[in-house]
């Protein structure tokens, strides 16, 4: 049993002592003591199904024996010298990276962060082909960096000390939220093709990149029409730009389809970063890419001291190892298609469910007060997000307005988990719209 300090202690202690810039989700903030697969416990020793995996970080279960064990090894053998002497697992590792990847990308560069993959990779592209303006998509996230919060297309995560040059916004392919009113397939796709006046208006007519997530994460599972990326992918080029994917969450076959979630578009990137579910729960990010554009980081000197540390290689190849050996892919098309399945019987029943979205367990609930005029729910969100804790049932939102359930368990949870789920947030719909 826990025998640490209290919540009450804790809330009190980071009161005093922590910057109040640490966000908690929940108006009684939850702790977690303990955690294995797709479980965790508070403090009393109750049971939460965790639903949104550490923010869709616990990629393989929370404290996976085989990861543990691997990990355990190593912190008892060796735990830091820096990148400066050799050591087998950064290679190993990535090595295994490069054997997921698509043909031709197989440099990585180790980091210990999403937003510090990103850099990297706004760096490389910027190096790669001399040009500074890069484009992004509205209601993306990238990081909290100066350049990844610039990327960062919500209002609500800028701060107005930080606006980052050289970065543009286009429309994402978001339907349901369609900026033009229009419907699929009769827009012709008039949100992807927009990226060709943002190049023509707002820069020297040549860039250096575009990033996108194939699925926006914190955007709210936002998943674009089939031809979406193509079209993007294909006018970025034209106009001298290299592409990449931000795989950050929707990577490790989370997507149940494929590994890597822009292969449901299919379009090759040029670069893909990495971070959270690449090591389950440990820091860790990466930036892979061809050798050519790779070659780009030799012209200065950068260095990264804790970036492709034995601890954080050696979680990370374990991570690999086990998505495999567990045919965690194919659960998450399994029990991620059954739960898509009986999220829109839920829909059928609750006029509260707007739009259920994404692929495998990468799943997006908006939730609005109209169908009609589908005004975002933001409240309601709120509530539910309370309501489905009491019921032991951890999910996130997002969006810009809040107003999307976002559902992303360890990619282990089983088929009564999903049930499970779906049973209480029906419960909830009721209670909190009856
Ligand atoms: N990219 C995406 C798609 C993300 O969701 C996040 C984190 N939410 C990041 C990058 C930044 O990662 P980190 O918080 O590890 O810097």
């Amino acid at each position: 049993a826990y025998a640490g300090p209290s919540r009450d202690e804790v809330i009190a202690l980071r009161k005093q002592y922590v910057s109040p810039g640490v966000i908690t989700y929940y108006r009684e903030p939850l702790m977690v003591v303990e955690g294995h697969m797709q479980y965790v416990w508070d403090e009393t020793g109750k049971r939460y199904l965790d639903a949104f995996a550490g923010i869709v970080t616990v990629s393989v279960g929370h404290c996976h024996p085989k990861v543990v064990e691997k990990v355990r090894a190593q912190t008892g053998e060796l735990q830091h010298t820096t990148t400066i002497y050799l050591h087998p697992a950064l290679p190993q590792f990535a090595e295994a990276l490069a054997a997921k990847m698509p043909e031709g990308l197989s440099r990585s560069y180790f980091t210990n962060s999403g937003s510090e993959a990103n850099e990297i990779a706004i760096l490389s592209a910027r190096e790669y082909t001399g040009n500074t303006d890069v484009i992004a998509l509205r209601n993306c996230y990238h990081g909290g960096t100066a350049t990844t919060m610039g990327l960062t297309a919500h209002g609500t995560w800028k701060f107005k000390a930080n606006q980052a040059p050289g970065i543009h916004h286009t429309h994402a392919g978001y339907c349901y939220r369609c900026p033009y009113g229009l419907e699929y397939p009769s827009c012709d796709l008039k949100c992807a093709r927009d990226i060709e006046d943002v190049i023509k208006y707002q820069t020297p007519g040549e860039v250096a990149c575009f990033i996108g997530e194939p699925i926006q994460g914190v955007g709210g599972a936002v998943t674009p029409p089939k031809e979406y990326f193509q079209i993007v992918y294909d006018i970025v080029r034209r106009y001298g730009g290299i592409c990449i994917a931000d795989e950050v969450q929707g990577g490790f076959g989370r997507t149940g389809t494929h590994y890597w979630s822009h292969q449901n578009w299919d379009v090759v990137p040029d670069a893909i970063t990495m971070a959270k579910g690449i090591g389950n729960g440990i820091p860790l990010g990466a930036f892979t890419t061809t050798e050519a554009i790779s070659e780009v980081m030799t012209r200065r000197v950068h260095f990264n001291t804790y970036g492709g540390n034995p601890i954080s290689m050696t979680q990370g190849l374990a991570t690999l190892e086990v998505i495999d050996e567990d045919g965690l892919q194919q659960n998450s098309l399994e029990v991620g298609g059954h739960l898509k399945d009986r999220l829109h019987e839920l829909a059928d029943k609750h006029s509260a469910i707007g739009e259920v979205r994404g692929l495998g367990l990468m799943l997006g609930v908006e939730l609005v007060t109209n169908r009609q005029t589908r005004e975002p729910a933001t409240q309601l969100a709120a509530d539910v997000l309370e309501a489905m804790k009491l019921r032991n049932v951890l999910v996130g939102k997002g969006g810009l307005h809040g107003n999307t359930l976002r559902i992303k368990p360890p990619m282990c949870i089983t088929k009564d988990d999903a049930d499970y789920l779906v049973a209480m947030l029906d419960e909830c719909l009721r209670d909190l719209t009856g």
